[in-house]
């Protein structure tokens, strides 16, 4: 019988589609064998003790599965991804996690408690900010309204974000010749932006005009689903180890991607910090001031603050976390966490609402993007690419976004 890492490495693949069966959010994207995609399909979903049991037999496989001096991070990853697998298996089967137990099983990390003191210190700087009259909330929301970017703009002002997030990053990464991605825009999500990996170097982004949309979110689109981020990553995965050799290394678990996984950590991480590698502080702002508000046809004169504002708005990104928490352990009802995020996050109750209902689908989820760009940028950091030194910044960045490395082999 094939012991081997690549063995185990199918029998992966084969199980993640067929665990996609009990939930459909659960593969994110898969390029592999259609064969396998049509075994998975016919008939009944394959009940899930067996699924467990399997993931359990695969765990075991890939620990004690003979690897070469170079499979080192391969077998890192396989187990890291196997491990959530039978996590997720175990909670579709009725098992209940705590918030921070989830976290940890799904992405390698436990959370930690951000406390209210210091959403309350970004608020106050929010204050000093914000002029006007009424609460912090209100003055933010009247400022966000001046920079929402009109309907009959949107497409125009995220083409050029596009645009530039590609040129950057094609300086610094070798993206595929087929490399390729399509916007869409699409109503009635809980998130505000996806990328659809299709393999072949081609991403769908859908985009949801159910909320209005400012200018700030032209560039995380840009840059997060698309250059560096998102549609780099999985473009680079399948370049460097999806493809066949001599290209690739034909390490088939690539094809696939699980969403509740390790992988989503870095993934988010990346695409979150991604956007400042490829737009570093005062470039970020000159771009969005000089040439993304122009075309949207707002006033260039509240980039500045607008900038700063946002900044904050990074720090109160962790209340997600505390709301998340609060309302999956039980401690908050939906109102309450409703009310949180609407208080710390600065967010509408339309906004919130709609937070809710993500957190609803995707629960300890949320983490991947504040404490996963926390991370990141910690290990970039620690690579020695620091603000001061871009061109190592990117090379660190570049390498870890075409590396089988999770969580747990950042080192932090
Ligand atoms: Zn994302």
């Amino acid at each position: 019988m094939d012991r081997s890492l690549s063995r185990w490495a199918s029998d992966y693949v084969n199980l993640v589609l067929a665990v996609g069966r009990h939930d459909g959010d659960f593969v994110d994207a898969y390029y592999g064998p259609q064969a396998w995609k049509a075994v998975a399909e016919a008939g009944e979903p394959r009940p899930l003790a067996e699924l467990r049991a399997e993931a359990q037999q695969l765990l075991e496989g890939v620990t004690t599965a003979p690897v070469l001096p170079d499979e080192a991070l391969r077998r890192e990853y396989l187990l890291g991804q196997l491990g959530a697998v039978a996590a997720h298996l175990a909670r579709l089967d009725g098992q209940r996690f705590s918030f921070d137990d989830e976290a940890e099983a799904l992405y390698q990390v436990r959370p930690p408690v951000t406390p209210e003191a210091t959403f309350a210190a970004a608020l106050a700087r929010l204050e000093q900010l914000l002029d006007g009259s009424g609460s912090v909330q209100d003055r933010y929301q009247r400022l966000r309204e001046r920079i929402i970017v009109p309907t009959l703009r949107v497409d125009v002002v995220f083409q050029a974000a596009i645009a530039e997030a590609r040129d950057r990053t094609r300086k610094h990464a070798t993206l595929p010749d087929s490399d390729h991605f399509r916007v869409e825009y699409v109503t009635g999500k809980s998130w505000s932006a996806y990328n659809w990996y299709q393999g072949g170097g081609h991403s769908v982004i859908q985009v949801n005009l159910d909320l209005p949309i400012t200018i700030d979110r032209a560039l995380d689109l840009a840059a997060h689903e698309g250059y560096p981020g998102h549609h780099v990553y999985n473009a680079l995965l399948e370049q460097r180890f999806a493809k066949p050799s001599p290209q690739g290394r034909g390490w088939v678990e690539f094809t696939v991607y699980p969403l509740f996984s390790p992988q989503s950590l870095i993934a988010e991480g990346t695409a979150n910090f991604g956007i400042e590698v490829a737009f570093p502080g005062e470039e970020r702002l000159a771009f969005e001031r000089d040439v993304l508000f122009p075309i949207a046809g707002l006033d260039p004169g509240e980039a500045e603050r607008w900038a700063r504002v946002q900044a904050e708005l990074k720090v109160l990104a962790f209340a997600d976390n505390e709301a998340a928490r609060g309302y999956l352990d039980g401690h908050l009802d939906r109102a309450a966490a409703e009310a949180f995020l609407v208080r710390y996050s600065l967010r509408t109750e339309g906004q919130a609402a709609q937070r809710l209902r993500f957190i609803d689908t995707y629960r300890s989820y949320v983490i991947n993007y504040n404490l996963g760009e926390q991370l990141v940028r910690a290990w970039v950091v620690g690579q020695g690419g620091t603000v001061a030194e871009p061109a190592r910044r990117w090379a660190a960045f570049v390498e870890l976004i075409s590396s089988p490395r999770l969580p747990k082999g950042l080192g932090l």
